[in-house]
């Protein structure tokens, strides 16, 4: 058994995020990015789940896969808008019968059409309520440093991200470029009495032009001097990556300085830039 909570309190712990491929070329990127990061004894990886179960079977399978067949520890992401409660049942089911032991659990976006959301839940507590019910897992929550683009005010942001994350085990957050944002978001959530551990999430900047529109996307600012900094690069694509795993390393040696529970890495199913933060950070024998 290996729970995520219990990892947290002999951490930091270091974890790999990936998304579920969809051709075969990219199932093949995936399985080589695992492998290249597996030697680095990552506490966790964890895999994406599509916006509304569109690749429930896919992101099951390799979470499944990765359980069964390496000697990483693997945790789920899923997300319950749009899902009636027998299927998350069923799902988690599935996962408790495959050795599965640590959920992320998430309320996912309604539909990108403007249609209302379907099926029996509105928000990640109400699904962290029914992992609990279901089985013996660790479970995790998302967290926003800059606030969710949904919510009407930090307080209120605040509010509700402590209520969820008392309830869970674990928080991990959408990636940010200042240290500042996720210790401001940690004091905080202390002084509304809530105090558990809430993994930073680091996105390396690999290409420019695509983290703007991730940033835009989830509510992170891409701050302008260091968009200025990249964009006096040109492109140069191996500078730009250069200076994108020279700044993640100072953020993450930021974070760690100040005593965070753990890193999680935005790998994006690559593995070369995570690779040369961690062994800048010490954190890799190879
Ligand atoms: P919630 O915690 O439910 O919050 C959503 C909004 O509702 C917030 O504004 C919150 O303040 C508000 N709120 C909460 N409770 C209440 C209440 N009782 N009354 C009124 N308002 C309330 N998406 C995917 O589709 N697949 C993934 O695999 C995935 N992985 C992610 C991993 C991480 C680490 C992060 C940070 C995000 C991930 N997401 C993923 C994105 C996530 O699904 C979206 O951000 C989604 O819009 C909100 O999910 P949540 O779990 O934060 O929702």
């Amino acid at each position: 058994m290996t729970y995520i909570r219990d990892l947290l309190a002999a951490g930091p712990t270091v974890s790999f995020e990936f998304f579920p491929p969809k051709t075969d070329e990219a199932e093949r990127q995936l399985e080589k990015a695992i492998r290249e990061l597996e030697p680095l004894n990552p506490s966790f990886v964890s895999v994406t789940y599509g916006a509304g179960g569109s690749t429930r079977e896919r992101t099951r399978d390799i979470v499944l896969g990765i359980e069964a067949e390496t000697p990483l520890t693997a945790m789920a992401h899923l997300t319950c808008m749009g899902h009636t409660r027998t299927e998350v049942v069923s799902l988690l089911e599935e996962y408790q019968q495959g050795d599965v032991q640590n959920i992320l659990a998430l309320a996912g976006d309604p539909p990108a059409d403007g249609a209302a959301p379907t099926g029996d839940f509105t928000y990640a507590l109400e699904l962290v309520e029914l992992v609990r019910e279901v089985g013996s897992f660790s479970v995790g929550v998302a967290a926003h440093p800059e606030g969710h683009p949904r919510s009407p005010d930090s307080a209120t942001d605040r509010r509700h991200l402590a209520i969820k994350l008392t309830a869970a085990d674990f928080g991990v957050t959408q990636f940010f470029f200042r240290a500042d944002d996720h210790l401001r978001m940690v004091d905080e959530l202390a002084t509304l009495g809530c105090n558990t551990p809430v993994i930073p999430g680091i996105m390396p900047v690999t290409n420019l032009r695509q983290i703007k529109r991730f940033a835009e996307l989830s509510g992170a600012a891409f701050p302008p001097e260091l968009a200025a900094r990249f964009e006096a690069l040109g492109d140069d694509a191996s500078a730009v990556r250069a200076l994108g795993v020279e700044v993640a390393t100072e953020l993450c040696q930021q974070l760690l300085d100040e005593g965070v529970p753990g890193l999680h890495f935005y790998t994006l199913n690559r593995s070369t830039a995570t690779r040369e933060i961690a062994t800048n950070l010490g954190l890799a024998s190879s």
